[in-house]
């Protein structure tokens, strides 16, 4: 039995894979239709079934055809398909689920409608085959000149079945999820709405004063609020002014504002600009600058340090403006406060501007429902567990409520707010952190308060068994490898790129060159562009604007790298402008078809030097990540910028040649032609890999 089994797997035909239950032998299915064995073989083989003998197994699918087949073969000699207990039964799991159940009865609608058939997002190929009138292969065919390959039993989303009823008139009808049904909001009524509070990020190059001013804020907010209080880092906190309260996110930088948006939510409402008077426009101002019009975020400008020497106020307001941040009194719109955050000067009268640059946003919320809020920061704690600050943005969140987050369902067990008191209950744009959670939810997860524990629990239920499948299916973000694809169905219309460079003089021909490649069909739009390595915030950056990185003479850092593997983004670097051009022309034209691609094996960072007789310098170094291996290719960064390629010339431990270091060991490590090396250099080691050719 074990192996006629093991040969009826070899024998399923290898376009299609084995299902886990429910084959059926052909020599079982021959007594079902009461024919011989040898019938049946014969039979299946004239339909072109790929099978060996009467000991191969069919799969549900090929069992489907199988039926179709004959049906249209010998009509009556054949019951209608539910009597026949094959098809319907045998090919299926036994148990509908309630989602079965409900496209079971798509069909029975149609008949009864003589106009346009109706036919529910989810449908398999095969229903679908019978609403239309179709046998199921030729469903299969048809969807296949379309361009959709679909095997008889898969179930079609909604926008391939309105690509579908293009061409056959049906109308698709939207089936909604669980969490659809659950968490979606009427919408509210304009007098149960009222003004919320902005909530604002602190954004500006490092050392511009960003930390002190968030200091100088809450200092300031400190002294109003009852004597002896004294705030608690919990990721957020409000300051309250007479025409109202300001919100700000206490984590300041990019990081934390993108990654945020890299899970879809939209927490800010305003961005304030810090930009150090003596400094003026720098690198991280303009990513800042980029990250806040990504999200669509009105700017607030802060020209910060006024009072040193060196203050150059007009000076920063023309480098800004050259950004499309245009003072007021230059006839632009952005607002623009001229401060001082150590000495705290004119950081009040900075918050009275929020208030009004605010009310033009017309913030409101309804605070008579259940809570709708962010995960603003999440950890472990040792006593507590896991301890989430939440910022509910709309509703009421009150103790008990269960809730979801992320893939974490949960029932809220107490609730404290900045100044570490306990709460009951939080209305709109509060901070708090919330304790009762299940795991910990992420930055940035949308946070719902739930009526029941039980639609909590089985949305958790399936976020978990989807985020499994998602880590093992293909990332939903673009990619070089079938842009064409995409572009070709329509799905792409712009290319979002990230440029990174070594100089800024190849920042701007790589822009150039990048632009230049725009088509009627496609636009090259540039969302951040700058000199220096790849870094872990141009990988959310990325993430969060569906965007691919290209380098030049550029490499990611460690954590960007791993960054990238986790969110998928495609990150591609070059030594040579005209190979990074062409790929991406090739990628748009649908040409890019790499047989080989670099992988990174490995990297190593430089500790120390010293001299080898006969060979030269050799680096001692420490793996951190993968592992090194000798004679392989390797490049020399250093700030995550390109020094040098060659191959690894020597590699030893403790005076022995060896053929590889793995991550966590120490080595010394020689470049073919390389000497060089200086202290905190990385080393990457990486190699060519074939690329399996994908069938189209
Ligand atoms: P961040 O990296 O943007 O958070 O910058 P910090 O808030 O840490 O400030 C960097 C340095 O600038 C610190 O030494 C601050 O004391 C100083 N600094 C911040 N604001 C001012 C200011 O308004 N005037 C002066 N003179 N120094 C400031």
């Amino acid at each position: 039995m074990k192996s006629s089994q093991k040969n009826a797997k070899t024998d399923d035909n290898k376009k299609k894979r084995p299902q886990k239950s429910k084959n059926i032998r052909v020599y079982e299915l021959a007594k079902r239709y009461g024919m011989s064995s040898r019938e049946l073989v014969a039979e299946l083989r004239e339909f072109g079934v790929p099978i060996k003998n009467h000991m191969s197994t069919l799969n549900p699918e090929m069992l489907e055809l199988v039926e179709e087949e004959r049906k249209s073969k010998t009509p009556k000699l054949h019951a209608p398909t539910d009597k026949v207990p094959i098809a319907a039964e045998t090919a299926r799991d036994t148990t509908p689920t309630v989602e079965e159940k409900e496209h079971k009865s798509a069909p029975e609608q149609v008949e009864d409608t003589p106009s346009v058939p109706q036919v529910q997002e989810g449908t398999t190929v095969g229903q679908l085959g019978k609403i239309l009138g179709f046998k199921g292969t030729e469903m299969i065919m048809k969807l296949m000149k379309m361009g959709i390959m679909a095997n008889i039993n898969q179930r079609l989303d909604y926008d391939t079945l309105q690509e579908i009823s293009n061409q056959f008139k049906f109308e698709v009808v939207h089936k909604p999820t669980l969490e659809e049904k659950i968490l979606t909001d009427e919408p509210d009524s304009p007098q149960d709405l009222v003004p919320r509070s902005p909530v604002v990020t602190i954004m500006g190059h490092v050392n511009h004063g960003k930390t002190s001013l968030l200091d100088a804020i809450r200092e300031s907010n400190v002294m109003d609020t009852e004597a002896g209080n004294i705030t608690q880092h919990i990721g957020a906190y409000h300051v309250e002014l007479e025409n109202g309260d300001v919100v700000f996110l206490d984590t300041p930088g990019h990081a934390a504002f993108t990654a945020m948006r890299a899970r879809g939510a939209q927490v800010t409402d305003l961005v304030v600009l810090v930009v150090a008077a003596d400094d003026g426009v720098m690198p991280q101002t303009v990513e800042a600058i980029n990250h806040a019009k990504a999200a669509n975020v009105p700017i607030v400008v802060a020209i910060n340090k006024i009072d040193v020497d060196g203050a150059r106020i007009d000076y920063v307001k023309q480098r800004l403006a050259e950004h499309d941040l245009v003072p007021e009194e230059w006839g632009g719109q952005t607002v623009f406060v001229e401060i001082s955050a150590k000495e705290r000067i004119r950081v009040e009268f900075l918050l009275e501007m929020l208030l009004l640059e605010a009310e033009l946003l017309e913030l409101k919320a309804n605070p008579n429902k259940l809570a709708r809020g962010t995960i603003i920061e999440a950890e472990l704690d040792k006593g507590r567990g896991t301890v989430a600050t939440v910022l509910v943005q709309d509703g009421t969140l009150k103790v008990g409520d269960p809730f979801i987050a992320g893939r974490y369902s949960g029932k809220v067990r107490a609730m404290i707010n900045e100044l570490g008191q306990r709460t009951r209950e939080v209305g709109p744009s509060i901070p708090v952190e919330v304790l009762g959670f299940t795991g910990i939810p992420q930055a940035g997860d949308r946070f719902y308060a739930l009526h029941s524990e039980r639609d909590a629990k089985a949305i958790s239920d399936s976020r978990q068994a989807e985020h499994r499948q998602a880590r093992l299916g293909p990332n939903s973000h673009v990619n070089l490898d079938d842009l064409f694809d995409h572009i070709r169905e329509g799905d792409i219309k712009e290319l979002n790129v990230i440029v990174k460079c070594d100089v800024h003089g190849s920042v701007q021909a790589v822009c150039d060159s990048l632009r230049k490649l725009s088509t009627d069909e496609v636009k090259i739009n540039m969302i951040h562009q700058a000199v220096g390595g790849i870094t872990e915030t141009d990988i959310l950056l990325a993430s969060a604007s569906d965007a691919i990185v290209v380098g030049f003479n550029v490499r990611p850092t460690t954590e960007a790298m791993r960054a990238a593997e986790f969110e998928g983004i495609d990150v591609r670097t070059y030594s040579v402008i005209y190979d990074l051009i062409s790929d991406i022309h090739s990628a748009m034209e649908g040409l890019l078809d790499p047989e080989v691609r670099e992988v990174v094996i490995g990297r190593a960072v430089v500790r120390e030097l010293f001299k080898v007789p006969r060979m030269g310098t050799a680096a001692g170094s420490y793996v951190n990540w993968g592992r090194i291996v000798s004679h392989q290719h390797v490049r020399l960064l250093r700030d995550n910028r390109l020094v040098y390629e060659g191959r690894v010339d020597s590699l030893r431990r403790f005076k022995n040649d060896v053929s590889q270091v793995q991550a966590n060991y120490e080595c010394g490590i020689g470049i073919e032609g390389f000497a060089d090396f200086k202290i905190d250099d990385v080393l990457e080691c990486y190699t060519y890999e074939n690329i399996p050719r994908k069938l189209k």
